[in-house]
């Protein structure tokens, strides 16, 4: 099964939207394997946000970023990094998809609520970075017995 990192950004946090996130990722099926709150440095998110450092608009998603401590989740699943990020939408929310986290909670780009991994690539290299191994949990799930059939779990 394949892992995925989540993190409820600062607006999620602070508009009280994190049951909610939670809510769908575990309706869905998703397994959590791994949870918890920490503040984001500059370091950390230079190396978590390579792809658009150099970008004018940076600066402001770091402020935003660093502006109050997030929930970081490692959720599992069959094919979980595709799954979550259809949950989750588009990233520029005013245009996202009602149903989507950010179609259904947000209005701008920035403040999109929820960051999800792109690719397994990424995904493997982002659980790395925000969680130690002994922060990741190994469990039988009884409900996969209801979600996957014998050959997909
Ligand atoms: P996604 O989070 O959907 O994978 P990206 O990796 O392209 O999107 O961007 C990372 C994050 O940077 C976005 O979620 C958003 O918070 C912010 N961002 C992206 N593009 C812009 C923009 N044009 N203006 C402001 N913030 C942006």
């Amino acid at each position: 099964m394949e892992r995925t990192l989540v993190i409820i950004k600062p607006d999620g946090v602070q508009r009280g939207l994190v049951g909610e996130v939670v809510k769908r990722f575990e309706r869905k099926g998703l397994k959590i394997v791994g949870m918890k709150m920490m503040p984001l440095n500059e370091m950390l998110l230079r190396e978590h946000y390579s792809h658009i450092a150099d970008k004018p608009f940076y600066p402001g998603v770091e402020d935003f970023m660093k502006s109050t401590p997030v929930i970081i989740l490692c959720l599992e699943g069959l094919e979980s990094v595709g799954a979550v990020r259809v949950i989750c939408g588009i990233t520029k929310a005013r245009e996202a998809d009602g149903g989507t986290i950010r179609g259904d909670f947000a209005m701008s780009v920035a403040c999109n609520v929820v960051h999800a991994s792109d690719t397994p690539e990424n995904a493997q290299a982002e659980v790395a970075r925000f969680f130690k191994d002994e922060e990741l949990f190994s469990y039988d799930k009884t409900e996969y017995l209801h979600v996957y059939l014998d050959e997909e779990r």
